[in-house]
C-alpha cells in the first residue's frame, strides 16, 4: 500500500469534474443494475425495504415470498394479527418492530391511500417504519421518481471514502450528495454504489486493486494505492 496518499488541501474532490468521472466509472462498470429487494409491485417494495432494515437482502428475498403468499395486499397484511406476521418475518431481524410498522404501514396505505402506495415524499414518510432511505427506494425503483438519494450503510461508506461528504448522518449525507449528483444519475447513482459496496469497496477490506475508482480515491481505507 502507499503510504503518500496526503492529498493538498487546496484540492476540491467534489469537482463537477471529479464527480462525473466517478459516475462515469459507475455507470460503465455497472449498467443496468437494479434494486437486489424481490418484488413485484410498490407495496411489496415498500413492505421489503422495512424489513430489510439491519438485514442482508439476501435473508429478506428469503421471508417475503411466504410472507405476500399469506397476505397479498394492504388490505389483508391491515387485517393480519402482529403474531402472524412476526412469524413470518422472524429471521429478519428486529421482527417485533418490523412487524409493527409493516401492520401499520399496511393500515394507513389501506385506510388513507386507497390501497395505494403514495408516490410523494411527505406522504411515504407518514407510514411507519418508513424514513428517508426507503421512501427513496419505493419512489426511485418502482416510480422512476427522483426525489432524492438513496442513503444505506454502503452509500454512507463509499461517500465518505470518496471524500463526497464529509458528514456522518444520512439525511446530511444525501443533502451533500444531491448538491453534487446530477438530479438524472440520483436513482442510478445509490444502486451503483450499493452494488460497489458489496462486490469490491466492502467495510473490512476493500479490493482497491479491483476497483473501478482506485485512480480518482484518496482514502485512508485503501488496501492498495497506484498513486
Ligand atoms: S479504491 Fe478501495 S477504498 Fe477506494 S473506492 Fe475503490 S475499493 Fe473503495
Amino acid at each position: 500500500m502507499s503510504t503518500d496518499r496526503k492529498r493538498s488541501p487546496k484540492v476540491n474532490p467534489t469537482t463537477p469534474a471529479r464527480v462525473k468521472a466517478i459516475l462515469d466509472a459507475l455507470a460503465k462498470a455497472y449498467p443496468n443494475v437494479v434494486c437486489a429487494l424481490d418484488h413485484r409491485n410498490a407495496w411489496e417494495l415498500t413492505v421489503a425495504t422495512i424489513l430489510s432494515a439491519q438485514c442482508t437482502d439476501a435473508r429478506v428475498n428469503m421471508v417475503t415470498p411466504a410472507l405476500f403468499k399469506a397476505f397479498p395486499t394492504p388490505k389483508a397484511m391491515a387485517s393480519a394479527s402482529l403474531s402472524e406476521l412476526e412469524a413470518l418475518i422472524r429471521t429478519t431481524g428486529f421482527f417485533r418492530n418490523k412487524a409493527k410498522s409493516i401492520h401499520g404501514a399496511a393500515q394507513i396505505v389501506t385506510e388513507k391511500f386507497g390501497g395505494k402506495v403514495p408516490q410523494t415524499m411527505d406522504e411515504l414518510l407518514e407510514l411507519p417504519g418508513v424514513a428517508r432511505k426507503t421512501a427513496n427506494v419505493v419512489l426511485g425503483s418502482w416510480y422512476g421518481i427522483a426525489a432524492g438519494v438513496v442513503v444505506d450503510t454502503h452509500v454512507m461508506r463509499l461517500s465518505k471514502r470518496l471524500e463526497l461528504t464529509k458528514q456522518a448522518a444520512p439525511e446530511k449525507v444525501e443533502q451533500d450528495l444531491m448538491k453534487i449528483i446530477p438530479q438524472d444519475r440520483w436513482i442510478a447513482f445509490s444502486h451503483e454504489l450499493i452494488h460497489h459496496g458489496r462486490q469490491i469497496c466492502s467495510a473490512r477490506k476493500p479490493k482497491c486493486a479491483d476497483c473501478v475508482l482506485e485512480k480518482l480515491c484518496n482514502s485512508p481505507d485503501k488496501t492498495w494505492s497506484s498513486h
